[in-house]
């Protein structure tokens, strides 16, 4: 399969008009396919895994293929191993919750990288304080990226979770995972794998990766927005608590205990987001027909052409590693939301800022950052615009 950029770029409603927009890795445009398909549920409402009416039965039907695509998309064994949740925060912090409060003991140690966006860190800073257990720094290095000797060195006999992005939302930078795993299982810890941005453009195999979580978001993955995924291998899922109850989570009731349903559904307590996974089902089915890793090698040469006349223009410090779908810098002496805002005035949507990232910006030395982040639906005229708009913002603000 080729990629058609032009064919691709024009499934997406929002790109008729002029602006440039390089926020994807905040949240990606939406395909005409998706956006019609939930505007056909909102017409044609029902509920799922409750009602026995005809529209509802219909409906139940493609909920649960949404999940056995999405098992399919990162090769999990089971589709009851993929739990729907409202986004990668939540995946996260139910993993925290569910499983490390129940596992975790004082003195026992969580390995998190400093590459981290705070909903890969802040759950386990609560559940470290919760448990007495510790969280562990793994730094990053000099160029920004993880080194998985240094992960060596911070191992002990206490260490039961290594938490770890697959791909940073600051530098892009993508950590070993497979090594990662390997020497996680080595030690007898499990693996956590905020899969936000590294899912978009890299999707990984449960199985051969041997993951033990990986939590992603759809929206960042052309889908509505207040939907996530929480893949969990099947006999871990068993074991963990469900840390939110109510309806449909369980087997039976009574007025003093209860017994849960069986995995996934334990954990999908109340109605759920029926709108946003009509959304992905159509995005998943979808995206059968595009090429990813083409479509990826087309974004990362628009980013590395972005890079190379982002770098003719004075004072530009890149955070971002090569190879990248975004860019991450700053200009000497002026400050990111400056920039920002001059980009807006050009019609230009850009992120500026810690990026979710605070303590990341600390290892990088920086107050904030520009970020500029690409899909397959941008251009090589979006670039030109791009850097056209920084040159005169540097203009302006110089
Ligand atoms: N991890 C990373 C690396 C992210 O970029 C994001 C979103 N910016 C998240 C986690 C959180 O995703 P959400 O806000 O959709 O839960």
């Amino acid at each position: 399969m080729a990629f058609n950029s032009i064919h691709f770029r024009s499934q997406f409603p929002s790109l008729q008009c002029e602006g440039v927009y390089l926020d994807s890795a905040a949240t990606a445009l939406k395909p005409l396919v998706m956006i019609e398909a939930t505007k056909d549920y909102y017409q044609n409402v029902a509920t799922v895994l409750r009602s026995k009416h005809t529209k509802a039965l219909a409906l139940d039907a493609q909920y649960e293929l949404a999940r056995s695509l999405t098992a399919d998309l990162i090769n999990a064994q089971y589709s009851h191993e993929i739990v729907w949740t409202k986004g990668a925060t939540e995946s996260i912090n139910l993993v925290a919750q569910g499983y490390a409060r129940k596992n975790l003991n004082i003195g026992d140690e969580i390995i998190v990288s400093e590459l981290e966006h705070h909903s890969n860190l802040i759950p386990w800073i609560q559940v470290a304080q919760q448990t007495g257990a510790k969280v562990i720094k793994w730094p990053i290095e000099i160029d920004g990226t993880l080194s998985v000797d240094c992960l060596q060195t911070l191992i002990t006999p206490k260490t039961r979770i290594i938490a770890v992005t697959q791909m940073s939302n600051v530098t892009g930078f993508q950590p070993d995972i497979y090594e990662i795993s390997r020497i996680a299982h080595q030690h007898n810890a499990i693996i956590v794998v905020d899969g936000a941005q590294g899912i978009v453009h890299h999707p990984i195999d449960m199985q051969q990766y041997q993951i033990d979580f990986y939590a992603f978001s759809a929206h960042k993955l052309y889908a509505p927005t207040g939907l996530g995924v929480l893949y969990g291998k099947a006999d871990l899922l068993e074991k963990m608590d469900c840390w939110q109850s109510g309806g449909k989570m369980l087997k039976s009731v009574s007025f003093t205990d209860f017994e849960p349903a069986n995995i996934p559904y334990k954990f999908e307590a109340g109605t759920p987001n029926i709108a946003a996974v009509v959304g992905f089902y159509a995005v998943l089915d979808w995206l059968k027909s595009i090429d990813n890793f083409a479509a990826t090698h087309y974004t990362i040469n628009l980013v590395k052409d972005a890079l190379i006349k982002l770098k003719t223009l004075p004072d530009i410090n890149i955070h971002s590693v090569a190879n990248s779908s975004l860019i991450t810098f700053s200009i000497k002496d002026i400050h990111h939301d400056d920039i920002a805002i001059l980009l807006a005035e050009q019609d230009i949507a850009i992120r500026s800022g810690e990026l979710c990232a605070q303590p990341l910006m600390q290892a990088l030395n920086c107050k904030g950052v520009i970020r500029a982040s690409f899909m397959p639906y941008n251009s090589s005229m979006d670039v030109d615009k791009f850097i056209l708009a920084i040159e005169n913002a540097i203009s302006i603000l110089k």
